[in-house]
């Protein structure tokens, strides 16, 4: 006999675990960890030493919205350079230090909002470590203990035969005692690893044993296209576990690309407010316009309008209007004409060839009515542009 259940329909978990709990740290002005907002972060790919071109980069992720920026600091000019770094750009500066203890004690007098170190890689480090707790301290600057899988400290290498999650873990956590001996403890936490399964791992273990922040991030995870899909992969598990509290995608491609991913991979989870997004089908047989041309110029001439706007375009009138009609603005296609749908409701309908103008004109109007801030590039295309306001 089949059970006939009579009671109330079991409520499906949640998408998301809730946050970790873990103690908070401020990079500047920027709370980490604590349940703040998760955070996405890069690095300079410029020569630290030259202030211009650092501070040109650094605004150019400060304008894709970068919230804490590293820059290295391998020789005595780049430690020249950060005090007019910190004290110019608009998001905090992060120090990153391997080799050299005294550069330490040089970022936090520059003003840097953070310092990176790396256990393994800090020679002496561990003699300094009163000094630079007790000056870290007296400033208020947090330290990022950064553990990498390719300078992993030599006993731990020779105690676990190589980088393991409990080798990653144990370096940081030993690192992490030595500061909490002097009574430091504004620390967050990596432990990157280039194979996403074992970062997961060292990730899951690390929540596990302190409640440190955890910055995120699998190290050295390719060209853009692999390095998206490593980080993706990775930071979707742990952020879906709660584990996590800030973020940086490591491509071999300029670091605005790494901000345009990071911000992806947080909309998509719901950590963050979703932007533009484009609902597009993947065409099949019944597609009655090129859906790949068509999205891509809609996503082309809507890059950079910095609204919550759905919009959808459909290849056919099979799963269209449906679609079409959940989005903010929409399109569903077929017979050399595209329905434009506004907030549910067919609007107009035009030829093709003028749809990708029409989803693009409905898309400024509305963002104009929602009070957005229209990029320059994209103010002249909005109909009866006199009213936009350009910041
Ligand atoms: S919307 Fe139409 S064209 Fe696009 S995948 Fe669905 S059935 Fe195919």
């Amino acid at each position: 006999m089949t059970a006939v259940s009579l009671g109330m329909p079991p409520v499906p978990p949640p998408p998301l675990a809730p946050r970790r709990a873990s103690r908070q740290i401020m990079v500047g002005s920027v709370p980490v960890g604590g349940g703040a907002p998760v955070s996405v972060q890069s690095m300079t790919t410029t020569l630290t030493a030259d202030v211009n071109a650092t501070l040109q980069q650094i605004a150019e992720l400060t304008a894709s919205g970068c919230q804490i920026v590293r820059v290295a600091v391998p020789s005595q000019d780049d430690v020249e350079a950060l005090p007019a770094i910190a004290r110019k750009s608009q998001i905090p500066v992060i120090a990153d230090i391997h080799f050299q203890p005294k550069y330490v004690f040089a970022a936090i007098d520059a003003g840097c909002a953070a310092v990176r170190v790396n256990p393994g890689n800090i020679r002496q480090f561990d003699d300094k470590v009163k000094e630079i707790a007790r000056a870290a301290g007296d400033a208020g600057v947090p330290i990022r203990i950064g553990v990498n899988a390719g300078s992993l400290d030599k006993r731990l290498l020779a105690k676990y035969g190589k980088a393991t999650a409990e080798a990653l873990v144990e370096s940081a956590l030993w690192e992490c005692s030595l500061f909490e001996e002097h009574g430091y403890r504004d620390i967050k936490i990596s432990v990157k690893h280039n194979d996403p399964v074992v970062m997961i791992r060292a990730y899951r273990l690390l929540a596990e044993k302190c409640d440190y922040p955890l910055h995120l991030g699998v190290t050295e995870a390719g060209p853009a296209f692999q390095g998206t899909i490593k980080s993706a992969v990775a930071f979707g598990a742990l952020l879906a576990e709660g584990i996590g509290d800030t973020i940086r995608v490591s491509l071999s491609a300029p670091p605005v690309e790494e901000i345009k991913v990071g911000a992806a991979i947080l909309e998509s989870l719901g950590l963050r407010e979703r932007g533009l997004e484009i609902v597009s089908c993947p065409s099949c047989g019944r597609a009655q316009v090129d859906v790949y041309k068509l999205a891509e110029e809609v996503t082309a001439g809507l890059e950079g309008l910095p609204v919550p706007l759905r919009v959808a375009v459909m290849g056919c009138v099979v799963n269209g209007p449906g679609e079409a009609r959940e989005a903010d603005l929409g399109v569903a296609s077929g017979n050399g004409k595209g329905q434009i749908f506004v907030k549910g409701k067919v609007v107009k309908t035009v030829p093709e060839a003028q749809i990708v103008e029409t989803l693009i004109e409905e898309a400024l109007r509305i963002a104009d009515e929602m009070g957005a801030e229209i990029p320059e590039e994209l103010r002249d295309l909005v109909p009866g542009g006199a009213t936009v306001t350009v910041h």
